[in-house]
């Protein structure tokens, strides 16, 4: 049993108070709902004289506010000061580990529950909330072993729930910046607060961001009506409104079943000429059972408008070039997704367009280094491992990879794959590696310290065969 796991779960019941139309409200809304933070949401404009009495509602208060029951209040805050207000892990109680996973998706949550499972002391560090892009899903109806579907905000609650239980200690809103790439196991991580932590391999696992809408007005009406992806605790919002859903994947079908269930209509634009292409068959289905959700073929959104939130849309027909405004309180974005490798550029190798190369991709093809038979792309004699980055000991999986698989199910099965390479890597290649490494120019050990045996390879116990 983890002895942490009582403190990453906060019981404080906090208010927050601010405006709905605010972006800012909306991000901390979203961030205490998908940690699971209880807390209770005040309209300021509505409710907070009423709730609170005057006293209590502050003039120029920058807004939003989070009222505790200790009397205490934090305005504005960051999502770390919030994190550690309520008792969520913002820092790691280790120096050292085996094992440290960025980001806690399924594929990070699958790697945490296998790695403290099997006796590596593991740490995650998600920079926003448990559960990636799985735990904004409204219901998951393809993964195995659950035939009525599941809600993504279950699904990844029980496997975090799971993965404590087996010891993985969470750090939350503090995300990992940086490795330093000159050195070998045991690497130092860098992290948002400017702390560091060591760790003899990696598993990253930081997924993918919404790709952004380019059209007037959007950037600016962002959390005001707009948003990306689908946001499950704004649903209630939009009961009775007229929502739109820019895409015609099977995330924006799922958007558009569920928001059926309370908006009045919902449309969904779609650029091209069908949906069929990139939707699933049973999504398809259940759009075409709820009568208030229209399809919009061939549209483009042109404009957002409306001054303290959206209220308007201008949409384009490319089939006959006539533009129609139309009465809109919300709009969903879904357009595809890029990966969230900005912070890696210049450490790890990525593809064209961002993905973490992994495996044989690293050395497939690839110009060798004049005078050896490695690849340009990959530091050492021994070939890479499945999922081993251009880094000895970083493993990459998920959507994050490289020619990966956009499914929970790929997802968790890479995570759990790693692991075992994980073991196979700290068994039978990190002493080598780093010694390898060590004789190379441009490599230095992270501290100038001799290499730093996990405990588990002092011991002699044959990990590479779990
Ligand atoms: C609305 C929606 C519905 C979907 N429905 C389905 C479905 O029904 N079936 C299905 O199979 N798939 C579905 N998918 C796809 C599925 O959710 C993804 O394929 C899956 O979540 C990928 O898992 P992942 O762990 O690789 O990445 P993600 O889920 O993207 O998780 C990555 C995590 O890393 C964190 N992170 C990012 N950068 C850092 C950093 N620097 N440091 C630390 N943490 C970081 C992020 O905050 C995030 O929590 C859906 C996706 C969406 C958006």
């Amino acid at each position: 049993m983890n002895p942490n796991a009582g403190s990453e779960r906060s019981q404080t019941k906090l208010w927050l108070v601010g405006q709905q139309h605010d972006k800012n409200t909306h991000d901390l809304r979203e961030f205490l709902s998908r940690n699971r933070v209880p807390f209770e949401w005040v309209d300021v404009e509505h409710d907070a004289v009423l709730r609170f009495g005057a006293g209590e509602h502050t003039p120029g208060a920058k807004y939003p506010v989070c009222l505790f029951p200790d009397g205490s209040r934090l305005e504005s805050p960051s999502y770390r000061a919030l994190a550690d207000k309520v008792g969520l892990r913002t820092r790691p109680s280790q120096v050292t580990y085996d094992l440290a996973i960025y980001g806690a998706g399924p594929a990070g949550l699958a790697a945490a529950l296998y790695g403290a499972s099997e006796g590596l002391r593991t740490v995650v560090f998600e920079r926003d909330a448990i559960g990636g892009q799985a735990g904004t899903s409204s219901r998951i109806e393809n993964y195995l072993g659950f035939a009525q579907g599941v809600s993504g905000a279950e699904l990844v609650e029980r496997a975090h729930e799971q993965a404590q239980r087996f010891g993985a200690e969470f750090v939350i809103a503090n995300e990992g910046v940086g490795v330093d790439p000159t050195a070998h196991a045991p690497y130092r991580m860098f992290l948002a607060d400017g702390s560091e932590v060591k760790f003899h391999a990696a598993v990253i696992a930081v997924g993918v961001t919404y790709r952004l809408l380019d059209a007037p007005g959007i950037a600016a009406l962002t959390g005001r009506g707009v948003y990306y992806g689908t946001s499950i605790s704004e649903a209630t919002f939009y009961r009775d409104k007229n929502v739109f859903i820019v895409g015609s994947a099977n995330s924006a079908g799922q958007a558009a079943v569920f928001l059926s269930s309370v908006a009045r209509s919902v449309t969904l634009v779609v650029r091209g000429d069908s949906i069929e292409k990139d939707m699933s068959d049973y999504l398809i289905g259940q759009m075409r059972a709820h009568s208030n959700i229209t399809v919009r073929l061939q549209t483009q959104v042109e404009s957002a408008e409306g001054d303290a939130h959206l209220t308007e849309l201008v949409l384009r027909d490319s089939a006959t070039g006539m533009s129609e405004r139309v009465s809109a309180d919300g709009l969903f974005i879904l357009i595809g997704q890029q990966p969230a490798t900005e912070w890696l550029r210049d450490l790890i190798r990525r593809d064209v367009r961002g993905f973490l190369m992994t495996g044989s991709e690293l050395t497939a093809g690839i110009e060798a280094v004049p005078g050896t038979t490695r690849s340009r792309w990959w530091p050492l004699e021994r070939d890479p491992l499945p999922f081993e980055t251009s880094v000895p000991g970083v493993f990459a999986v998920g959507d994050v990879r490289s020619g990966s698989t956009k499914r929970v199910a790929t997802a968790v099965g890479e995570g759990a794959t790693a692991v075992r390479l994980v073991h196979e890597y700290l068994a039978a290649h990190a002493v080598a590696d780093a010694a390898v490494l060590e004789a190379q120019p441009g490599h230095s050990h992270a501290d100038g310290a001799s290499v730093d045996l996990p405990p588990f390879l002092k011991g002699g116990r044959d990990l590479a065969n779990r």
